[in-house]
Order: structure tokens, then C-alpha cells, then sequence
């Protein structure tokens, strides 16, 4: 099983004339509502790729429809809890050009508890994944637990900071990044990827394919993109790790992890939204490129 404890954001989408100015009100062509945040995207990743994807977070009062919907895309939603704080959210502006302005309020998100924690890891077995990324709290602390309980501990950096990364990094087995994230990270470790004592780093190239680095043997290997034409590059890089990890805790080996999840993020590029269009196994299968 894959253990997620991640965001789960309201995505709110702004068609806009132009970018607002300071001081300008400015009524908006269109308005789109969606499921998202890194969080959610990855355990819907994982649970259409077949997983069993059990969602470690929290919501606030008028966040219900986000879990009801997790649970209609597969996810096991018994470790979500509801707080006083509003759901996370992100307010989006996109102008004509397709260029974005993103404003993103933590909310629930960044009040989740040991205890709730714990309570979810002690259903766990040895061998499972833990997955986090870096739009809540209690990363590190959640990634002790899993070291401890014998999980193989799955970091996402994204968004980017270095100190939350180097936080988590001792207890890290397996590590995802974009290309400027691990750009990033080597400024801030003077170390790259194979370097990290992390057993797999995973980067994400976009339509240049993906790169692993096994931290064991320093070996390098590239998986190939499909090509496409993207119309929307949002989530590709969480559907990417949700399905790699679903292949893994099935008991593929990487390459052929990486190869599915490289067919699944082709066809995300090529949708738009976030969590309500990611592919199941079976469109990833059949899909022709
Ligand atoms: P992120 O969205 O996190 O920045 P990437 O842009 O690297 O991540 O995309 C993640 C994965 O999605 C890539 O490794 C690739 O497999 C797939 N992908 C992304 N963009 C494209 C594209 N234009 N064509 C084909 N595949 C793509």
C-alpha cells in the first residue's frame, strides 16, 4: 500500500481579460473549480494506476465534496480528517496568453498532527510506501515514523525548499524532482543526485523523458517521453510519481516503472485540470503514441 501524507487543495481557475493591477477589481471571463494540490493528485496517481492509496491529511468545512471525490477516484479517504481552517486553496488567474498567477493559502494542510499520523502508520506494513511532499506539515516527523516501522519513504520536493528537503533527507529512500528542482537542490548540497544517500532519485525532464540515479551503484539511466502535444502541463509531474510508485509497491523494477509513468504523464499533458483527469492503468495501457 501507498501512505500519502499530502495536500488536498480546492483549485479555483480565473479567466481573466488581463492580469489585475494593484488597486484594479476586474471581473473574470470564466471560473472553474477542480480538485487539486500535490497531495491529492499523487494518491489519485496511485490509486487509478491500481494501487491501494491510503491519503494521510485534512480538510476544512467546506472541503467534504474534495473527499467525497478522492473516494470516487479510488483513494482509501478514512485517514483524512476535517479542522476549523479552511481547505486549501489555490486562487488561480490565467490571462489570454495562458500565463498564470497563483495565490495558494495552506489552510488544513499545514495542520495535521502526530497523532493522526501514527494512528494511520500503525495500519501500515513494513515494505509500504510513505509519500510526502512538501505542502504540509510534519514531513520529517512522519518520515522518522515510517523509517522506524520499516517503510520505504518516498519524498516529491516540490514546491522547492532546501531546508525541507535536507529535513527529510536522512530518512528518504526514494526521492522525486523536476529539472530545476534538482538544479536547486545540487546548489544547496553541493551534491548531485547519485551522491545524496538516497537509494533512487528520480528526475523529471518534461518532454525530454525522466532520469534515474541509483544512489547504491551510481548508475544512470534515461526512460524516454512519449510525444505529444501538450496543452497542459498541471499534475504531469505528480501523476508521473504516483504511478511510478504504484508500479513499485506491485513489484515492478524501476525501469518499468518509470516507462508506465512515463506514458501516463504524456496523456496528462495532453488533458486539462488537475486530479480529475488523471489517467487509470488501463487508459495508460492503451493509449497510442
Ligand atoms: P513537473 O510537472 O513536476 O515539472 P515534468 O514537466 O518533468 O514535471 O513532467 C513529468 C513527466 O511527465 C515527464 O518526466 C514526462 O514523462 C511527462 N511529460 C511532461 N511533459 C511532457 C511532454 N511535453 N511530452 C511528453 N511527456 C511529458
Amino acid at each position: 500500500a501507498i501512505w500519502n501524507l499530502g495536500s488536498i487543495n480546492i483549485d479555483m481557475v480565473y479567466a481573466l481579460p488581463h492580469m489585475p493591477q494593484p488597486g484594479e477589481t476586474l471581473a473574470a471571463n470564466s471560473f472553474d473549480q477542480g480538485l487539486g494540490g500535490k497531495g491529492a493528485n499523487m494518491s489519485v496517481a496511485a490509486a487509478r494506476a491500481g494501487a491501494h492509496a491510503c491519503h494521510i491529511g485534512a480538510i476544512g468545512p467546506e472541503g467534504k465534496w474534495c473527499v467525497d471525490r478522492l473516494m470516487e477516484y479510488g483513494v482509501d479517504t478514512r485517514h483524512i480528517v476535517q479542522s476549523d481552517t479552511a481547505t486549501g486553496h489555490a486562487i488561480i488567474a490565467v490571462d489570454p496568453a495562458g500565463e498564470n498567477q497563483i495565490i495558494l493559502y495552506p489552510g488544513a494542510n499545514r495542520g495535521l498532527g502526530a497523532g493522526q499520523i501514527g494512528q494511520a502508520l500503525s495500519a501500515a506494513n513494513a515494505g509500504d510506501i510513505l509519500l510526502m511532499q512538501n505542502e504540509t506539515n510534519m514531513q520529517a516527523e512522519a518520515a522518522e515514523m515510517g523509517r522506524k516501522l520499516g517503510l520505504r519513504v518516498a519524498y516529491a520536493a516540490a514546491p522547492f525548499d532546501a531546508a525541507a528537503v535536507q529535513a527529510v533527507l536522512p530518512f528518504m529512500d526514494l526521492l522525486f524532482l523536476n529539472q530545476v528542482e534538482a538544479e536547486q537542490l545540487q546548489d544547496a548540497t553541493g551534491r548531485p543526485p547519485q551522491d545524496l544517500g538516497v537509494d533512487d532519485v528520480i528526475v523529471t525532464l518534461g518532454a525530454e523523458g525522466a532520469r534515474h540515479f541509483d544512489g547504491r551503484t551510481g548508475a544512470v539511466s534515461d526512460v524516454a517521453a512519449q510525444k505529444v502535444t501538450a496543452v497542459d502541463t498541471t499534475g504531469a509531474g505528480d501523476t508521473f510519481t504516483g504511478y511510478v510508485l504504484a508500479a513499485l509497491d506491485r513489484g515492478l523494477p524501476m525501469a518499468q516503472a518509470m516507462a508506465q509513468a512515463s506514458r501516463a504523464g504524456a496523456l496528462m499533458v495532453t488533458r486539462h485540470g488537475a486530479a480529475d483527469v488523471i489517467p487509470d492503468l488501463k487508459e495508460v495501457q492503451d493509449a497510442k503514441f
